[in-house]
């Protein structure tokens, strides 16, 4: 795990030196149906970010490892399990609706918190993956302006699983210059720093195109057995 960590985080400094960048990139480790042991493994080796895809695992796990790690909710949410999340998720990644953003600020309410989140947008329009039509977005945001506890960091998206580089460079463009006409809209209150997209095989087009959040599972723990 210590050598693909070096690894990746080798390949993030290339990635972001061939496009010229002088940000950086937030690595989340996702550590779906890992034991807590291989989790506690790589917050020793530095990391501090971690994503789930289930909610009865993410729970389990905050449950474990209380606040050591921040946790990063990526997967497909269902509103009625909002509550089960709301006061330990870092962010949510998966923001793809207006009833789960109505779910969120109402629990947040609850909660005295604000929740974080990203709109999942469905770059490639396959028709088989969650996430909302591009132009859904911007009218999207304009109603989770007015909730008082939901914040919109910035947007995801999962690229179609293909080897074809162009078409995972078209997905990772499209995200970033749609993020880019949400930020040309100059809303109040909303930062959209955040471009979560890339993830073990193809994280380094990804940066190349403009992500600064990537989310890597078997790049650094390996192949999961499901
Ligand atoms: C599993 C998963 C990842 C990580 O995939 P790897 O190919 O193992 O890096 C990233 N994002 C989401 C939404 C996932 O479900």
């Amino acid at each position: 795990m210590k050598n693909n960590l070096k690894d990746i985080n080798n390949r993030i400094t290339l990635a972001l030196e061939k496009a010229g960048r002088k940000d950086d990139v937030s690595l989340v480790a996702v550590t779906k149906t890992l034991p807590v042991e291989r989790i506690v493994e790589a917050l020793d080796l530095g990391i501090t970010d971690i994503g789930e895809n289930k909610v009865q695992e993410l729970t389990d796990k905050m449950a474990i490892l209380g606040d050591r790690p921040r946790y990063h909710m990526i997967g497909h949410l269902q509103s009625n399990k909002v509550k089960y999340i709301v006061d330990n998720v870092h962010l949510i990644h998966s923001l793809d609706r207006i009833s789960l953003a109505n779910e969120i600020d109402k629990r947040g309410k609850a909660s005295n918190r604000i929740l974080d989140t990203l709109i999942q947008v469905n770059i490639s329009q396959e028709d088989s993956k969650f996430g909302m039509m591009e132009d859904e977005v911007i009218p999207f945001i304009e109603k989770v302006l007015k909730m008082e506890n939901i914040n919109i960091k910035g947007l995801m998206t999962i690229a179609p699983f293909t080897e074809d580089e162009s078409v995972l460079r078209n997905t990772f463009s499209g995200l970033y210059d749609l993020s880019e006409r949400v930020k040309a809209q100059k809303y109040k209150e909303l930062s959209m720093d955040i471009l979560s997209m890339g993830m073990t095989n193809d994280f380094e087009i990804a940066i190349e195109e403009g992500s600064n959040m990537i989310r890597v599972g078997t790049g650094i723990f390996g192949k999961r057995n499901y």
